[in-house]
């Protein structure tokens, strides 16, 4: 066997039907006697709904998590944190609410219990994105990982048939891109394997019936594998893509990872084959990168990147983009080979023709 590194992520996970029920005993577990729960402005009802499991642990709401993480935000939040005195965080909410958690928890070393309600994974991460005066800066520190997870699969049915399928084919991209990581373990290898099984099996099902518990329950559990394999190793080439596309474009953060994530793997998958074998044996085919788009065409995402809005004339740009400041990918970046996938990915044909 090869050697590895591999680094344990010291969180808690409660993965059950009616997790949520038990935030009071797991603020206990912290210590907290003074819970802020934070959401944002849509799911604020959510929020309220937990005062019931705090008793008197439930100190204040605050319902102004917003995308990106912007400075401006976190700094009224920390107003009422130190008005309210609070000893312990709760975010019920997708990638922006415990965004906004984490960014406090950084800042005020508090403890931190997440509740997620979409896939996107950012509560298994120590990964802090915040956005000041339109730029974003992105660190990795342990300050900011959640010390509680708490996975309710009830939280998950309300979140629409459309932003399912293509949370979740983000969330494959996490796994997809630890397979072939600088620095990948095999703990990281088996968890991505499931990842991308676990969302394989469950994403067509939502599609059908966003009500379907069962198919529900095992997104989330790839949800949670796949917030680890981005927790714990580094990305590559799709994460680059789809960071210069979004920021150059104003693109939407899932679809753009939905319609990118085939053309990607297909470039880097002959360069790295235990990721090509693992996402074969996952999806159960012999191809793996078009089983990829046809995972987006069956939940009903956006096939090209046209569609969503990015003009002809920026292939040219984003190739330029992807290609500076060099960065570890499994296959060298090459111009011709960049400039065709992304040219593939504006058209919406599938990979590799
Ligand atoms: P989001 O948190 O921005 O939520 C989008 C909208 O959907 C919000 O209005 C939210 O209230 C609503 N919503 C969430 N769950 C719902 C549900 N179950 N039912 C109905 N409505 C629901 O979306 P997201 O995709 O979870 O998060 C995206 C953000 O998270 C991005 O800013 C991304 O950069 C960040 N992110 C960070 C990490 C990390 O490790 N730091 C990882 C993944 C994503």
């Amino acid at each position: 066997m090869e050697p590895f590194v591999y680094t344990g992520l010291p969180s808690r996970v409660v993965f059950a039907d009616g997790a949520r029920r038990r935030v009071g005993e797991e603020v206990e577990r912290l210590g907290g006697k003074r819970a802020l729960v934070i959401t944002t402005p849509n799911q604020r009802a959510d929020g309220e709904k937990l005062q019931e499991f705090l008793g008197d642990r439930f100190a204040a709401i605050y319902d102004n998590a917003t995308m990106h993480t912007p400075v401006g935000v976190t700094e009224e939040a920390l107003g009422v944190t130190g008005r309210e005195g609070i000893d312990c965080l709760i975010a019920i909410g997708g990638g922006s609410t415990i965004g906004l958690a984490k960014a406090i928890a950084l800042r005020t070393d508090l403890p931190q219990i997440a509740i997620p309600t979409t896939y996107a994974g950012s509560e298994m991460t120590p990964i802090l994105g915040e956005t000041k005066d339109g730029a974003k800066t992105t660190q990795r520190t342990l300050k900011v990982l959640p010390e509680t997870v708490l996975y309710d699969v009830e939280l998950t049915l309300s979140l629409p048939a459309g932003l399912s399928g293509t949370s979740g084919i983000n969330a494959i991209a996490h796994a997809v891109e630890a397979l072939y990581a600088q620095d990948r373990n095999p703990i990281i290898d088996a968890l991505a394997e499931q990842a991308i099984a676990a969302f394989g099996g469950a994403l067509p099902e939502i599609a059908r019936d966003p009500a379907d518990r069962a198919a529900r329950q095992q997104a989330q559990y790839g949800a949670f594998l796949a917030g680890v394999c981005l927790g714990s190793v580094g990305m590559a080439l799709h994460h680059k893509l789809c960071h210069v596309l979004g920021g150059t474009f104003d693109l939407p953060h899932a679809e753009t990872h939905t319609i990118v994530l085939p053309h990607a793997f297909a470039y880097n998958m002959e360069a790295a084959a235990n990721a090509k074998s693992a996402v074969s044996r996952a999806l159960g085919t012999d191809d793996p990168a078009r089983a990829l788009y046809e995972l987006g065409t069956a939940v009903g995402a956006p096939r090209s990147l046209r569609d969503i809005g990015m003009p002809e004339s920026g292939i040219d740009r984003a190739t330029e983009l992807a290609l500076a400041n060099p960065y570890f990918n499994p296959r060298p970046l090459e111009r011709d080979a960049i400039r065709a996938l992304i040219a593939h990915a504006w058209a919406g044909e599938p990979p590799g023709n």
